[in-house]
């Protein structure tokens, strides 16, 4: 599934609006419409990958810039201090229910461990 079967290539694309915190050339960022938490902010690759199960050697450094630009994101958004918390669900088990690679980014609360 990728483009127009997708609803986050439609946000990359513009098709469906989202409230962005970040536009880069690779990544964009936007908040998650069901927040889980004060701070609740998706880190999304430009490019269709549909899970961290189908990235590649090739993926390797824009896997590491969508982790520094969540604790950019962090930091700008004043939890960094705090704490925070980054996550990638993948597959059915691991909660995923949008099938394009997102890190979530939350904070702004004491979360709980381990995960439900
Ligand atoms: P997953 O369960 O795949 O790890 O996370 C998907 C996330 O995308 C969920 O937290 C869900 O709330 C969020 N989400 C689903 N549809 C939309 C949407 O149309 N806009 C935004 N901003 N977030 C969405
Ligand atoms: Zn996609």
């Amino acid at each position: 599934m990728s483009g127009s079967d997708c609803l986050f290539c439609k946000i990359v694309e513009g098709a469906i609006p989202a409230e962005l915190v970040h536009e880069g050339e690779r990544l964009i960022a936007f908040r998650d419409i069901q927040p889980r938490a004060p701070l609740h902010v998706l880190v999304i690759p430009r490019e269709h990958i549909a899970s961290l199960g189908t990235a590649e050697a090739s993926h390797r450094d824009l896997l590491g810039e969508a982790l520094l630009l969540a604790a950019d994101i962090a930091r700008a958004e004043g939890v960094a201090d705090d704490g925070y918390r980054t996550v990638i669900n993948t597959g059915g088990d691991g909660g995923q229910t949008v099938h394009h690679l997102h890190v979530h980014l939350l904070g702004g609360r004491a979360l709980g461990w381990p995960p439900g």
